[in-house]
C-alpha cells in the first residue's frame, strides 16, 4: 500500500491535491479528487460526477462525496499539523482551505513527499514504461519507412502521433519534436510546416503514454550522405558521451556526478557553451519527474529509478544533435529500454 510508505514525519496528515500524486496513491484517474492521508485514516474525496469511477478505481482509501471544490470537505476532515503540496496547490486554494479549516489545522508546506515515493518504481510500473517505450519505438520505425527528406517537420510529427495511438498508446507523452538542420539547435523546437532538406540532421524526440506511464527517447538522423563535417563530428562526440554516461549509471551514483562524466568531454571538445541542459531526468506517470541528473542535482540514484540519459550539443544557426535513452537503474548498472540504434542512420 503506497500511502503506508509516506514519510509523514511530524505531520498529523497530508493533503494530496496534485492529481498525478492522487492517482499514484489511490488509483483514481479522474480530474477532480483530493486524498487525505493521516496516521490512522485514508480518505478520498471527489464530487458526484466521479463517484462511480472512484468506486471502481480507488483502493485502500474510504471514498467520500464532497462539494465541487472539495475544500470544505477536506477542511472538516483535518486537524493538527497538516502538510499541503506546496509545488502544486495554488495560493488561492491554500488560502481558502486555511480559512475553512480555521484554528483546528495548522497548514504547512510538505514538499515532495509523494514525488519521492514515485521516483522509485515498482516492477509493474517499470513494465508499463517498458511497454510505452516499445510502442514509441515501433511507431517511429513505421514513420521512418515513409522517409524524412521532402516531408515537413509538421507532417512527420503528426504521422508519429497517429502511429503511436494506432499502436495502442492512449496518447503521446508530449508533443513530438521534429527539428531539421539549423532548427535542431533549438533543444525544444516546435515542428514547422517546412520541408526537411537533404543532407542535414533531423532530431526527433518523442514518447508514448500507456496505462498512464510515459516514455521519452531522442534520436538524430541524417537525411543524406552529405552532412557537413562539423555536424558529423558533433554527432560522434555526443554518441560517445551518451554511451559512456549510460555505462556509468547505477544505484548510489549522484545525479551531479553522472552529469559531470560527459560534460567534461564536451567542454574539452570546445562545445561546453552548446550544451545548456542537464544530462537527464526521471520518467514515470509524468515525462519529467525525479530524480534529476544535472550540474545542480542533489539527488542520488536508487535501484528502480527510471531516468533518461540525453546529452546534446546545439550550435546556433548551424546544427543540433541529441541522443536520449530511457534506462532503469539497477544495483550494478542499468537496463536500457530504448531499442533504436545509435550509430548515425541515414533516412532520406
Ligand atoms: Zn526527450
Ligand atoms: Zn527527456
Amino acid at each position: 500500500m503506497r500511502a503506508g510508505r509516506l514519510a509523514l514525519g511530524d505531520l498529523d496528515a497530508l493533503v494530496v491535491t496534485n492529481l498525478v500524486n492522487v492517482r499514484y496513491l489511490t488509483g483514481y484517474t479522474g480530474s477532480n479528487g483530493v486524498a487525505v492521508v493521516s496516521r490512522d485514516r485514508r480518505l478520498f474525496f471527489t464530487d458526484f460526477r466521479y463517484m462511480t469511477q472512484a468506486g471502481e478505481q480507488v483502493a485502500g482509501f474510504e471514498v467520500a462525496k464532497g462539494e465541487r471544490d472539495l475544500l470544505g470537505d477536506v477542511a472538516e476532515a483535518i486537524s493538527g499539523r497538516v502538510g499541503f503540496e506546496d509545488a502544486s496547490l495554488s495560493v488561492r486554494r491554500l488560502e481558502r482551505l486555511r480559512s475553512l479549516a480555521g484554528s483546528s489545522a495548522e497548514l504547512v508546506p510538505a514538499g515532495d513527499l509523494v514525488e519521492a515515493l514515485r521516483a522509485v518504481k515498482e516492477p509493474g510500473e517499470i513494465e508499463a514504461v517498458r511497454a510505452a517505450a516499445a510502442v514509441a519505438d515501433q511507431a517511429l520505425s513505421a514513420v521512418l519507412e515513409r522517409g524524412l527528406a521532402g516531408r515537413t517537420e509538421h507532417d512527420v510529427a503528426v504521422d508519429l502521433e497517429h502511429q503511436t495511438r494506432l499502436l495502442g498508446a492512449e496518447a503521446v507523452s508530449f508533443d513530438p519534436i521534429v527539428a531539421s538542420g539549423a532548427h535542431g539547435a533549438l533543444p525544444h523546437a516546435a515542428p514547422r510546416p517546412q520541408a526537411i532538406p537533404g543532407d542535414v540532421f533531423v532530431t526527433i524526440d518523442w514518447g508514448a503514454k500507456l496505462d498512464g506511464y510515459c516514455s521519452d527517447c531522442t534520436r538524430t538522423f541524417a537525411t543524406g550522405d552529405g552532412v557537413a563535417e562539423e555536424a558529423l563530428e558533433g554527432y560522434e562526440l555526443v554518441r560517445g558521451v551518451q554511451q559512456a554516461s549510460v555505462e556509468e549509471v547505477r544505484a548510489d551514483r549522484g545525479g551531479r556526478e553522472l552529469d559531470a562524466v560527459g560534460r567534461a568531454t564536451i567542454d574539452d571538445a570546445g562545445h561546453g557553451e552548446h550544451y545548456g541542459h542537464g544530462l537527464g531526468h526521471g520518467v514515470g506517470l509524468e515525462v519529467h519527474e525525479g530524480p534529476t541528473l544535472s550540474p545542480r542535482s542533489k539527488d542520488t540514484l536508487a535501484a528502480g529509478n527510471v531516468v533518461t540519459v540525453e546529452p546534446g550539443i546545439y550550435v546556433p544557426g548551424r546544427f543540433g544533435v541529441r541522443i536520449e535513452d530511457l534506462v532503469v537503474v539497477t544495483d550494478d548498472g542499468c537496463d536500457v529500454l530504448s531499442s533504436l540504434p545509435k550509430q548515425l542512420t541515414v533516412v532520406s
